[in-house]
């Protein structure tokens, strides 16, 4: 109910009644559970359908309720959001990579943040690129930076007084995905999201909720190993992780050795992001490194459908930018290697927008508020 008002508001309980089947009786107690909770409210008046006008309602959406921090390996972006996920405020600084330094820049932001919205702030939902325990907040091992077993949820729960939850950034994604998704994915009960940044992430929805694994280590394709004498090393060191072969830094590698025997200076320094500007603009040697990327990461994603059978895969990250370009060599990869009688899977970009692990982030808080609803 709460997802329905917050794709459709201002609706009111005569139209929920009318496009979901429920009682009207049903749909009032759970609007009045909902508003007792803080999560809804009343908006004024719609337009009569001959009767009495009926009264809106909308996400209660007055003040920022959460932030998310989103740790990778370059930048470190802070936001606040309202329960709806629309982000109020936005800093970021370059990550450190010592974590004590991150940390703290993070600490100072979340404390500015909570100040400033007068306690409005409920909790605080950090995504990280590597290996995370959630039940007990700690980063147990982040390859870039080689972080091992850094109390993370702790040490800012302590320096700001609010509660942190955080996760594996391809989690974190995957549950952003499932709250505030297109209707597509967050209908289905089983898919995968597989984030392309610097390295290569999976977050897989089983039924609903995301599966874990022991410690939650669970989703590590990254480091499968789909070939051998990859363009660039993968964060584990090794040169046949699928990560190796399909991630931001593998499609740049394909870009220089493409440009090579032109003008290489004109080339770098350049970021992920401008190699995606370029191959939008129909540079040849940028469109070319990003579909062979997008066929490596079609091998993985292959694996992923014929092992899980998942309702869809989301893929993630800048790449998304680029669907037009790189649709073709992904479902061609991944349509040539499924066996005949097994269901394929819709394969789709992202639709959360510019920074996904940022709403990842937002997601851990905002998804717990909206689960609270649901066991209330
Ligand atoms: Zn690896």
């Amino acid at each position: 109910m709460l997802n329905y008002i917050r794709e459709r508001e201002p609706i009111s309980r005569a139209e929920i009644a009318r496009e979901t089947d429920l009682q009207r009786s049903t749909i009032s107690a759970i609007v009045e559970a909902l508003s007792t909770e803080g999560l809804v409210e009343e908006v004024g008046e719609g337009e009569s359908t001959g009767g009495r006008r009926p009264t809106l309602l909308r996400l209660r959406t007055k003040e920022a309720i959460a932030i998310g921090v989103s740790i990778t390996p370059s930048r470190t972006t802070l936001a606040t959001s309202d329960l709806a996920g629309r982000i109020v405020e936005q800093k970021e600084f370059l990550t450190d990579p010592d974590p004590d330094n991150t940390l703290n820049e993070v600490i100072a932001l979340v404390r500015e943040f909570s100040v400033k919205n007068n306690g409005s702030i409920e909790g605080v939902g950090v995504s990280l690129p590597g290996l995370v325990d959630p039940s007990t907040g700690t980063a147990v091992y982040v390859p870039y930076f080689k972080w091992r077993d850094i109390p993370i949820a702790k040490t800012i729960s302590n320096a700001s007084g609010l509660p942190v939850i955080i996760d594996n950034d391809a989690n974190a994604v995957a549950l952003a995905e499932l709250w505030f998704g297109r209707p597509e994915v967050s209908d289905a009960r089983d898919f995968i999201l597989v984030l392309v940044a610097e390295g290569v992430g999976t977050g897989i929805i089983f039924d609903g909720q995301v599966y874990r694994g022991q410690r939650g280590a669970a989703g590590e394709f990254g480091h499968m190993v789909i070939g051998t004498h990859a363009p660039v090393p993968c964060s584990c060191g090794n040169l046949d992780c699928w990560e190796a072969f399909s991630s931001e830094g593998a499609a740049k590698a394909r870009y220089l050795k493409l440009s090579s025997e032109r003008n290489i200076e004109n080339a770098a320094p350049f970021g992920f992001r401008e190699l995606v500007d370029q191959a939008l603009r129909g540079e040849a040697n940028a469109k070319a490194a990003l579909v062979e990327t997008a066929h490596y990461l079609g091998i993985g994603i292959s694996n992923l459908v014929v092992g899980f059978s998942p309702e869809a895969v989301v893929v993630g990250g800048e790449i998304a930018r680029a669907w037009s370009l790189v649709e073709s060599a992904l479902t061609e990869t991944i349509e040539h290697s499924i066996r005949r009688g097994l269901p394929s899977a819709k394969i789709l970009p992202s639709t959360l927008g510019e920074d996904p692990t940022l709403r990842g982030a937002l997601s851990l808080v905002l998804a717990g508020k909206f689960a609270a609803a649901f066991a209330a």
